[in-house]
């Protein structure tokens, strides 16, 4: 919703792209190699439906790094334009590969010559309006598994979404993310129920994009867990443009924490997802779900690691692969038996006296 904003003040007509669905994925599947990754195919799905729904223009952004993400943009091109769709793509790098592309582009997008200082404007609205949709999903994270009636974060949270798409102002997100806060707190609890506090690490779009892990965090919210996410939306960037175009290493402290472990940045997420999983485990999480989409290459490697980094910080780790076949119902069991498992294990260590 930000980024639609903004592109609508440059004077751009925006068709955002719809919620992933089944159809998303089918058609996905069926235009991408059989062995890309799940983010992949639901990119090709989605530029589709926006192609049928009249888009001419794709936005979208590049990569650096030894994965395949730097790659899809010119592969996703290629396979389109061979279906016969006619679009022009335009690729947003990495600040890192040059500051002046970036600003030939956003000209390019910059449909109604606004001045600099109103683009600043802009982007300090948007930053606002990330910043507090990151904040309200926190706290849904928060209230979920102390709710007394089921799904009503889940119910609530929808609602403090649609507030915050209709603000357009700082003066108004401000409002909206405190009506927000207000309404999720307000929700009915229990506090004296027993939490468990997971953390969530692996690749980006399957551990942002609810539908691609099958709205994992709802689910282990309503089995009585607390999610931590380790990447959110305001994290990411400031790690990977701020960061970035200052030449500085975004996420110290976590590939700091994966050195030992993976001193090599491999593409992705994979060192973070070490890192991020031996910060949970020194700040007394209860274990951590890794979601990997099928074939990504960084999370296989930090899935042959997390083992031992399980073992050597003794935190326990569910690694999950996503792919167009995996079903909301198996993956349920599986995070069942998990949650299952660390509450037995919580139990035996209070006997324990650990
Ligand atoms: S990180 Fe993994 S899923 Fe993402 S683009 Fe690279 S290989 Fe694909």
């Amino acid at each position: 919703m930000v980024i639609r904003r903004l592109l609508e003040q440059m004077g751009n007509e925006v068709i955002a792209p719809l919620r992933p669905s089944q159809r998303t994925l089918d058609l996905g599947v069926r235009y991408s190699p059989e062995f890309a990754c799940l983010p992949y195919k639901l990119v090709t799905g989605t530029y589709i439906e926006s192609l049928e729904r009249g888009a001419d223009t794709i936005l979208t952004s590049g990569g650096v790094g030894p994965c395949r993400a730097g790659l899809y943009a010119p592969m996703h091109e290629a396979i389109l334009k061979d279906l016969g769709y006619d679009f022009e793509i335009i690729i947003i790098e990495p600040p890192s590969r040059g500051i002046g592309d970036i600003y030939r582009k956003l000209q390019k997008l910059n449909a109604d010559k606004l001045s600099w200082l109103a683009l600043l404007g802009l982007v300090r609205e948007g930053w606002a309006k990330v910043k507090a949709l990151d904040d309200l999903e926190r706290l849904s994270h928060y209230v979920r598994p102390r709710e007394i009636e089921k799904r009503s974060t889940t119910r609530v949270y929808q609602k403090t979404l649609s507030w915050m798409a209709e603000a357009n102002s700082i003066k108004e997100i401000k409002e909206a993310h405190e009506a927000g806060v207000a309404a999720l707190k307000g929700i009915p609890q229990d506090p004296e129920r027993d939490i468990l506090k997971i953390g969530i690490v692996g690749e980006i779009y399957v551990v942002l994009e609810p539908s691609a892990n099958l709205e994992l965090e709802e689910i282990l919210g309503e089995l009585g867990a607390e999610v931590d996410r380790s990447i959110f939306l305001t994290g990411w960037t400031m790690d990977n443009a701020v960061a970035d175009a200052m030449r500085l290493t975004g996420g110290r402290s976590v590939k700091r924490a994966a050195k030992e472990y993976l001193p090599e940045m491999i593409g992705g997420h994979g060192q973070d997802s070490i890192g991020h999983t031996i910060i949970y485990a020194k700040d007394g999480f209860d274990g951590v779900i890794q979601l990997s989409p099928f074939t990504c290459i960084p999370e296989i490697v930090a899935m042959s690691i997390l083992p031992k980094v399980s073992k050597d910080y003794d935190i326990p780790v569910l690694s999950i692969v996503l792919d167009e076949q995996t079903g909301k119902a198996g993956l349920t069991t599986r995070v069942e038996a998990f949650v299952d498992l660390l509450y037995r294990r919580r139990r035996q260590r209070l006997e324990a006296g650990i």
